[in-house]
């Protein structure tokens, strides 16, 4: 039988949930379901400077969006947890025994400030720790930790030789073990780093595959050794391109907003956020570029992972979200509009669909909808628009003819047998030929009259949504205003 696959992300809660991060939990994610495997998600805050209050909370709430949903993890629990590394700490101690108890680590007593003058005269030359406490003899080392001096863990690494791992996307990596740093393993805090949590982690939680960012490739030869180190086998590695911005540089938000939670404020569906980052870091067997996240599990492939770092594109990013709004049924984006916030208060309920219906094929983020829709709630101002100008913006037509027009359409409207976008239509066309008019002209000052907008859904659409006595009621009061017009 073999081995169940379980993959995990973890993110540490420092900030924002990342969209990068979120790629790479979407291929964590995609690939512990096609494996029939068990996705977990891990918190490592064990770096309490840079501690966030409620930046777990928002990554658990930005996974969930996207359905990206997990097996285990410090919400849902799970058998191996705690799935917090600040609820662990006695077992990286237990193990950071262990290491000191082979050897395999020793205690250092440097202080910062002759740490930070070793960097200082280092510049330019091998960097790193100069192991001047690794000469320490051991129990002397236990004996001043044991009176309380305060001291860090550190991973002795061996001096000669080499340390190699397979990355699944990249081939063999090689490393001299003269260029690794002897890690800190546990701080003089007491809280293990970075490298010692996630190497322990990864086997109590039996995570056979680390699927992570590429920036994480460096640090992998330290994991590593302390595999070794501790006597186990190392899982897996897969190391993920980052996510650029056009420029190469690494992803920012000087850029591009980075949180995925925002992407969500402004109305991308999640659909379309997992379809981006699926194109992203992956390509489809056909090339195909519009996909379901159930289609990017089936099809996910490591072979077919960009291992060049994907470029952010907005504008491509944002034709997607409109493919997906587009792809909803009416019912269901009305639905979704309205969950996330995005129809404003009080819109009429009688007219929401319609107005929904006429504006799917031009929302590229529900957001818009608001603004977009703001004349199927209310009356807008109409201001001079009325009076239709010609292209170098002088009025068309006389403020006369122009109010004597929207009396006749109003008698028009009033007296429609039948009130449908076409018979509205060919009403208004019937009545520009009787006065004289360019159908578009007088279309232009119905379009104003009905949406205060010079440019708007179709206009006999929206006409039949908003109803004879809302149409009635908003032509007669553009009626008093021509009488103001100049
Ligand atoms: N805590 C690391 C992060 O924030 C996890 C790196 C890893 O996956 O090993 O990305």
């Amino acid at each position: 039988m073999t081995e169940t696959v379980r993959t995990r992300i973890a993110p540490s809660p420092t900030g924002d949930p990342h969209i990068g991060n979120m790629y790479v939990a979407l291929v964590n994610w995609a690939f512990a379901r096609q494996s029939g495997g068990r996705f977990i998600v891990r918190i490592e805050d064990t770096d309490r400077a840079r501690f966030v209050e409620g930046a777990e909370r928002m990554f658990l709430e930005a996974l969930a969006w996207l359905c990206l949903t997990h097996d285990e993890g410090p919400d849902v629990g799970g058998p191996a947890g705690p799935y917090r590394q600040s609820e662990r700490l006695a077992i990286y101690r237990e193990h950071a025994e262990r290491l000191l108890a082979s050897g395999r680590a020793y205690r250092c007593f440097c202080a910062a400030e002759r740490l930070a003058e070793l960097r200082k005269s280092q510049k330019g030359e091998v960097t790193g720790y100069d192991r001047r406490c690794r000469a320490i003899d051991p129990a002397d080392a236990a004996r001043r930790a044991a009176a309380g001096q305060p001291h860090t863990v550190r991973l002795a690494v061996p001096p000669e030789g080499q340390t190699r791992f397979t990355d699944g996307l990249r081939g063999e990596i090689v490393i001299e073990n003269r260029s690794i740093d002897d890690q800190v393993l546990i701080k003089s805090d007491g809280y293990p780093t970075y490298h010692m949590a996630v190497v322990v982690d990864d086997r109590l939680m039996g995570v056979t595959h680390v699927v992570r960012a590429e920036e994480w490739i460096v640090s992998t030869p330290k994991h590593i050794l302390l595999y070794e180190a501790l006597g186990w086998q190392p899982p897996l590695y897969y190391h993920l391109p980052l996510i650029r911005n056009p420029d190469r540089s690494k992803l920012s938000k000087r850029r591009n907003p980075t949180n995925v939670l925002w992407y969500r404020q402004e109305g991308f569906l999640p659909e379309a956020v997992v379809n981006y980052l699926g194109l992203l870091g992956h390509s489809m067997p056909d090339q195909r570029e519009v996909f379901t996240l159930d289609e990017f599990r089936a099809e996910f492939s490591w072979r077919r992972v960009n291992t060049t770092g994907p470029v952010f594109d907005m504008d491509k990013f944002e034709w997607l979200n409109g493919m997906w709004i587009r792809r909803l049924p009416v019912d269901e984006l009305a639905a979704r509009l309205r969950s996330e916030g995005f129809v404003p208060e009080g819109f009429p309920q009688d007219r929401l669909l319609g107005a929904v219906r006429l504006l799917q094929e031009r929302l590229k983020r529900l957001k818009e909808f608001a603004d977009a829709a703001a004349y199927f709630a209310a009356r807008l101002p109409y201001e001079a628009a009325l009076l239709v100008p010609d292209k170098k913006g002088k009025p068309l037509k006389a403020a006369a003819e122009v109010r004597a027009a929207v009396a006749e359409l109003r008698s028009v409207l009033a007296c429609a047998a039948e009130w449908n976008a076409a018979a509205l239509e060919a009403g208004a066309r019937a009545l520009a030929e009787r006065l004289g008019w360019k159908p578009a002209d007088l279309f232009t000052v119905l379009r104003v009259a009905v949406t205060g907008r010079r440019v708007s859904t179709p206009l006999f659409e929206t006409m039949e949504v908003l109803g004879r006595e809302e149409c009635l009621a908003r032509v007669e009061e553009a009626g008093t205003r021509t009488g103001t017009l100049p």
